[in-house]
């Protein structure tokens, strides 16, 4: 035993675990105002609510999910008599509902605490009872589960109090059957959904409808299948609407009083039952049809007409239980023993089920009472159950009072399985195919009335052709009959003619076989003749179709020949195509030999000019140039020229991407000669060869192409209009990636060459600059290669002498892009270098950089000024001395800071 003040209870701690614990904790939210049941669902929300609505698959729907049974207790407020006849006693219950416990009173120095779900003060409103202990099931049998709210306890506690109040006099006493239906009215669809009750007493062991109670002997029918118990024997009213429920509780009720007036008995001594059938129809895809269509693997589309449409039929069962007192203390009705345990049957019943229950143990003794055997589902079973205890406050009724706790007590240790009540609507698809099948059978009907007389019309035909066929046929046969009768008795009557005259001349009869004989001779010859033609007529046939094969044999050897002079001609074809492409590179290659002959020719008889900026591109270029005048005094064209003419430009230019390496140099080199003079270049480049030369540049891994053609690009872009045809064809940008990969000074100086030339074009500084063209200049001073420093000191000279025009012309503002792209380090560094070409061009620049104010300031800070000095004093060409002169001079800053400096200039 627990010592006084300990908690009684074995199933708190179990209970607190479970995640079910929806049950009696609806109170706070559902309280406010009237709300539809799908939105408190989250309030009531518990373990198999998910399984109706979550993801949790068909499994949780036919295995069920364990759920306990809930049980609050509810004190009654102390009565009248109460009030003064225990006046100077204290109540033998004391409630801690914040704490969900109630406390027993033994005596005055000894109680004992028991938990439970809910604990319902004696102030607790019919609507705080309800959300409690009622609502949470009747939305679970809005979605389709079974459901039970049963009160329990002693006469006189509130059992009816809780249950049946009517509330018509005071809507806040409403009683949790009116109020279960307000929420299952407002609930379902009208027109699919429909909500029927039943409301019945049990009463020494009789089930009594009390909606007729004539009918007072209702059997409990049990599904062998499911072993669900229905009474099909009860009246079922279908509910529209509340107020005919609640008509319907007012006759049920009144039944009840009249019925136990005439047993003799008290309302007190029956239960009473009120069946409420919820069926609705699912729509959309349910658990069920997922199942179905996983199992048998049908596609959906296939069941679609065959598929019965699903319904959830779910089942409130409302108790108003007897009450719990023993009958041997209240016998006041003089029953005998045999009625008194009778009376009491089916209640002992449901509590020796509950401990059964309570204890796991294996066996349940459902099948000792009716009641029981009402409740199966309700204890141990699939439905949701609450049970609400009632109690008194009064400790004359002490014993009373504990044995309905212990009652509670152990129905909370009572788990049930909740269930989806979910099963296809076999009625309705019954419905739909009989009338499909009517619709079938009419068909059939009248098909087969069709059929019956296509039958009937097709048989009298054929009857009435036969009898046609069989006159028809008596008719010919009679005429044949006929005919042959006569021929016989013709030709009897010539036989007699016949055998008369044989009588009569046997002589003649000789003379005729004679003549018969000399006729046989004659026909003989005539046969033997014909023998004699057929033969020969026969030999000819043979003789002719001998000659035809051997013709057919000549012109199968007359068409291979044919075939094999094709081929033949076919091989010469393609045999001088090559012969062809051989001469076209022979002559290219014969161009080469003859302009290196001439090369060498030259170089032997005048050698190099020293100080020419493209010696090598000179020399490239005297070969049509410089022979020119010895070939033109001999009279015919000299063999570039020729060649051009010959070959064709186009061929030359195609040549660029021949195959073979050797052919591609001698083309390039081809085309840089050409492009050496000014008269070709433009129909060089209108050939596309400029674009060739760019890309070559770009693409060819041979030094020598590359070389030959940044040499030919350089020539072409001496010319103003190349320029800006390089400049349009992404030329800056292909000559900047050569001048960052290219090691060889040569091609380097070629490359560095065609963008000097560039930077002296007015109209391209910008764009030039924008494109790299600067940067790539200046990348390419790392070679150190003198002959390319010419060329990029040549380059910055041009690109400053623009600037400075531009500016001159007012064009100008901002500072040089040159000093922009950081040229002026390399400047100063190489303002006097050694070999003159890098030096002239230089001085010019820094001049020309110098003559404009804005670069002032770097021209200063990167020392250029001294430079500018030096060459003003000391540079051995007189223009440039002076203009550097005139320069530093005339620029206000520059003065400035030579006065600062203390130069003298
Ligand atoms: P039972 O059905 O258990 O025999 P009743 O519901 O008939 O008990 O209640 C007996 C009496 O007590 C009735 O007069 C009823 O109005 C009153 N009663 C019961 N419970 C309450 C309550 N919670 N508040 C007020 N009166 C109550
Ligand atoms: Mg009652």
């Amino acid at each position: 035993m627990a010592s006084s003040g300990g908690v009684r209870n074995g199933v708190g701690p179990r209970m607190s675990a479970k995640p079910d614990r929806q049950g009696f904790s609806a109170t706070p939210k559902t309280a406010a105002g009237k709300q539809r049941l799908s939105s408190s669902a989250a309030a009531a929300g518990g373990a198999y609510r998910r399984t109706s609505s979550g993801p949790l698959p068909s499994r949780a729907a036919s295995d069920g999910v364990s759920s306990r049974v809930r049980v609050a207790v509810r004190l009654r407020p102390r009565n009248a008599e109460e009030l003064a006849a225990d006046a100077d006693f204290g109540d033998c219950v004391e409630l801690q509902p914040e704490l969900k416990r109630l406390k027993l009173r033994k005596n005055n120095w000894e109680s004992e605490t028991y938990e439970f779900d809910e604990v319902l003060t004696e102030f607790s409103s019919q609507k705080r009872v309800y959300e409690v202990v009622a609502k949470p099931v009747v939305e679970s049998v809005m979605e389709g589960y079974n459901g039970t709210v049963m009160a329990y306890g002693q006469t006189g506690t509130g059992k009816t109090f809780t249950l049946g109040r009517l509330g018509e006099e005071d809507t806040a006493a409403r009683g949790i059957m009116v109020r279960a239906m307000e929420d299952i009215l407002a609930d379902i669809t009208h027109g699919t959904d429909s909500v029927s009750v039943s409301y019945i007493q049990l009463y020494m062991e009789m089930i009594q409808d009390l909606l007729d109670p004539v009918n007072d002997n209702i059997a409990i029918v049990e599904d062998p299948r499911t072993g669900d118990v229905s009474l099909p024997g009860a009246t079922v009213v279908e509910v529209r609407d509340q107020k005919s429920f609640v008509d319907l509780l007012r006759v049920g009720e009144a039944h009840r009083v009249a019925a136990n007036t005439k047993l003799n008995t008290e309302s007190s001594r029956s239960h009473a039952i009120l069946m409420v059938n919820v069926r609705r129809s699912v729509k959309g895809r349910t658990e069920m049809d997922v199942s179905i269509s996983g199992e048998n693997g049908h596609s959906s589309s296939m069941m679609g007409s065959l598929r019965p449409p699903i319904v959830r039929k779910s089942k409130l069962v409302v108790v108003d239980l007897a009450g719990s007192e023993r009958i041997d203390k209240s016998g006041s009705e003089g029953h005998t023993l045999e009625e008194a345990k009778s009376i009491n049957l089916s209640l002992s019943a449901l509590g020796k089920c509950i401990n059964a229950l309570a204890e796991s143990s294996p066996h349940v003794p459902v099948r000792d009472s009716k009641l029981t055997r009402l409740l199966k589902d309700s204890f141990g079973g699939t439905a949701r159950t609450s049970l609400v205890v009632t109690i008194g406050p009064s400790p004359r009724h002490r014993g009373e009072t504990t044995s309905t706790i212990m009652f509670g007590q152990r129905a909370m240790k009572v788990e049930n399985m909740v269930k989806l009540k979910e099963e296809f609507d076999y009625k309705s698809l019954c419905r739909r195919l009989d009338i499909e099948l009517d619709k079938l059978i009419a068909e059939n009907e009248r098909q087969r009335k069709y059929f019956d007389d296509e039958v009937e019309r097709i048989r009298a035909e054929a009857q009435c052709r036969i009898a046609e066929a069989e006159r028809e046929c008596k008719i010919t046969l009679e005429n044949e009959k006929m005919k042959y009768h006569q021929e016989y008795l013709d030709s009897i009557r010539i036989m007699e003619e016949k055998w008369k005259v044989h009588q009569q001349s046997p002589k003649k009869q000789n003379k005729e076989a004679e003549s018969t004989s000399n006729n046989t001779g004659e026909v003989h010859n005539l046969l033997q003749n014909e023998k004699m033609l057929r033969q020969s007529a026969e030999d000819e046939a043979s003789d002719l179709k001998n000659q035809v094969s051997h013709w057919k044999k000549l012109e199968a050897t007359a068409t291979a020949e044919v075939v094999k002079l094709r081929k033949m001609l076919d091989a010469e074809a393609s045999q001088k195509e090559k012969l062809e492409e051989e001469i076209d590179v022979l002559r290219s290659q014969l161009l080469q030999m003859s302009m290196e002959a001439d090369e060498t020719r030259r170089s032997l008889d005048k050698g190099d000019g020293p100080g020419k900026i493209f010696p090598g591109l000179d020399s490239l270029v005297s070969q049509t140039r410089g022979s020119q005048p010895r070939e033109q005094s001999n009279g015919p064209k000299q063999p570039i020229a020729k060649l051009f003419e010959q070959v064709g430009l186009k061929k030359i230019l195609s040549l660029l991407e021949s195959e073979e390496p050797d052919v591609r140099v001698h083309a390039v080199k081809v085309v840089a000669n050409l492009a050496a003079e000014e008269a070709n270049q433009e129909k060089i480049v209108e050939a596309g060869g400029l674009t060739s030369l760019l890309t070559l540049l770009r693409s060819s891994e041979d030094e020598t192409i590359r070389r030959v053609a940044a040499g030919a690009i350089a020539n072409l872009a001496m010319n103003e209009t190349n320029q800006d045809l390089i400049m349009d064809q992404g030329g800056v940008t292909l000559l900047s990636m050569t001048a960052s990969d290219a090691e060889d000074p040569q091609t380097l100086r070629m490359v560095a060459g065609a963008i000097a030339n560039l930077c002296g074009n007015d109209k391209l500084q910008t764009r030039l600059r924008g494109e790299g063209g600067i940067k790539a200049l200046l990348g390419m001073v790392r070679c150190g290669h003198p002959d390319v420093l010419a060329q990029v000191a040549r380059g910055i000279a041009n690109f400053a002498k623009c600037e400075s025009r531009a500016a001159t012309q007012g064009n100008k503002v901002g500072k040089s892009l040159l000093i922009d792209d950081g040229s002026l380090p390399w400047i100063v560094k190489n303002a006097n270098n050694e070999a003159a070409p890098i030096r002239r061009h230089i001085e010019l620049a820094l001049c020309h950089l110098a003559q404009h104010e804005v670069n002032s300031k770097d021209i200063i800070n990167e020392g250029a000024l001294w430079e500018l000095v030096r060459i003003s004093r000391d540079c051995s060409r007189e223009d440039i001395r002076r203009l550097a002169y005139r320069t530093v001079t005339s620029s206000p800053t520059l003065q400035a800071e030579i006065r600062r400096l203390g130069i003298k200039m």
